[in-house]
């Protein structure tokens, strides 16, 4: 406990790990999906990401920020009879945080009510957290740290692309860019 808050210890249900609907399937770095593909070439997994942020410079070449890693039902990598993620150490910051959910662009902190230990403690920890979120990383050690993680990658995107003049774009359009590369491959070309 700390200062009278329980300190999650996930339960190691599967629902976390089950997808149905999109908005709810991780969000992933570019060095995150290309990690998860080289372990699914490993595995024998079928991998499918979607861009979900992108940027465009002055000349029309284009940079992936953010993709959707999009899974409808369980995770590849999800072991039903252990119910264990079977890439734990190399699971992308999205998995690691969970319960706690990152807004961007604000970096406002939040935490699923569906995870099955935070409904067990009752509407309390919620109403608790949600008054004082200053308490979600007590609660919430090992997650808050990747949370946190997650957040810094976002703003060094987010100030790369402001110092770079690159301007978002509608991801249903990617025809109109030139050429499409990850982000961290475009801002290699700086460095
Ligand atoms: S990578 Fe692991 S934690 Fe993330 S959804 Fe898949 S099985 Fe679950
Ligand atoms: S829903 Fe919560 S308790 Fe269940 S596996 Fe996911 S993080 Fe752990």
């Amino acid at each position: 406990m700390a200062r009278g808050l329980p300190v999650f210890k996930c339960l190691f249900c599967e629902h976390c790990c089950y997808f149905s609907e999109e908005y709810e399937m991780p969000v992933v770095y570019p060095w995150e999906k290309r990690r998860l593909e080289e372990i699914a070439s490993v595995l024998g997994a079928k991998l499918s990401f979607k861009p979900l942020q992108v940027y465009m410079d002055d000349e029309g070449n284009c940079a992936v920020a953010l993709y959707r890693w999009v899974i409808r039902g369980f995770c590849p990598f999800f072991d039903r009879a252990t119910k264990r993620c079977r890439i734990h150490e190399d699971k992308p910051l999205a998995c690691k945080m969970y319960p706690i959910l990152l807004e961007m662009p604000s970096g406002n902190l939040l935490v699923s009510g569906k995870c099955d230990w935070v409904k067990k403690q009752g509407p309390q920890l919620m109403e608790r957290l949600a008054a004082r979120p200053n308490d979600i990383p007590r609660v919430f050690p090992s997650e808050f740290e990747a949370a946190k993680k997650a957040f810094i990658e976002f703003l060094t995107i987010a100030s790369f692309t402001k110092a770079h003049r690159l301007r978002p774009v509608n991801v249903n359009k990617l025809e109109d860019c030139k050429s499409v590369v990850d982000m961290d491959d475009y801002m290699a070309r700086f460095e």
